[in-house]
């Protein structure tokens, strides 16, 4: 599952290879993942790609190109317009082609003329700057869960997904079956710091190497996890061997010695 790091590395690439180029006539072939009509976007030009929380947005002329790939959709920009096995959906761009498509059929598209209708109810994007130490200092009070499903929550912080949240926990040395309100002012800091210092990095370094999502993403990918998938490998501070137990069913890595 692309995790935020990942979509804005894709956002990024994408906003390179097709601003300012235009749709042309969509094949549509999986009418359920789509929302919205397909036929307003023949013509239209890119203006921006843009992205909020874990959504990627075209900006048209008065109009938007929504998706969302949840855990196993993807973008691929290829030079041929015959659809392949999971296509959802096809967009010729200027004599390439967008293939969209999810294996799962989870993933979706919508086509709207205004995106706060579905986009607001999203949580805080760790990586702007309306997230602050306050804003998750208040909200981590208010919450009576475990601190791993908090960061996961995408109505309070969106694109924060299993992967990331381990390694956020890990790097501020919070186990990860804590409860929110259990956290004194220093470890609400050291969070608040490892969220944004974990996810930068992984921005800076291309992401971490997960199934095939996009060819848009080019060259290394060197974001190594440090507990994420490492049950058993000795912790790189204290060689205790990584564990991993079940948070809300989703594998969860942590050193039992330093996330106290
Ligand atoms: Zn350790």
């Amino acid at each position: 599952m692309p995790e935020l790091p990942e979509l804005e590395i894709l956002r990024i690439n994408l906003n390179n290879r097709i601003k300012g180029k235009r749709i042309g006539r969509p094949t549509i072939i999986n009418p359920k993942a789509i929302s919205g009509d397909p036929n307003l976007l023949e013509n239209k030009k890119i203006e921006e790609v843009m992205r909020r929380g874990k959504w990627i947005l075209f900006s048209l002329d008065k109009l938007y190109l929504s998706f969302h790939l949840r855990l196993n959709g993807y973008i691929f920009l290829l030079d041929y317009g015959e659809p392949d096995d999971y296509d959802c959906a096809i967009l010729p761009v200027d004599g390439e082609y967008l293939h969209f498509g999810d294996p799962r059929r989870l993933a979706q598209m919508k086509i709207t003329e205004d995106v706060d209708s579905f986009i607001e109810e999203l949580g805080i994007d760790p990586l702007s700057s309306d997230f602050t130490l306050e804003y998750l200092d208040r909200t981590l009070k208010k919450k009576r869960t475990n601190i791993k499903t908090f960061l996961m929550d995408q109505d309070i912080i969106s694109g924060i997904g299993n992967t990331y949240a381990d390694e956020i926990l890990f790097s501020a040395r919070i186990n990860p079956t804590r409860l929110c309100q259990s956290l004194s002012r220093d470890e609400v800091e050291s969070l608040y710091k490892s969220i944004k210092e974990i996810l930068e990095e992984a921005l800076k370094l291309g992401g971490t190497s997960i199934e095939e999502f996009t060819n848009l993403i080019s060259g290394e990918r060197g974001f190594e996890p440090k507990v994420h998938r490492r049950e058993g490998e000795p912790c790189e501070v204290c060689e205790t061997p990584i564990v991993m137990i079940k948070i809300g069913g989703r594998g969860t890595y942590y050193c039992p010695k330093c996330q106290r």
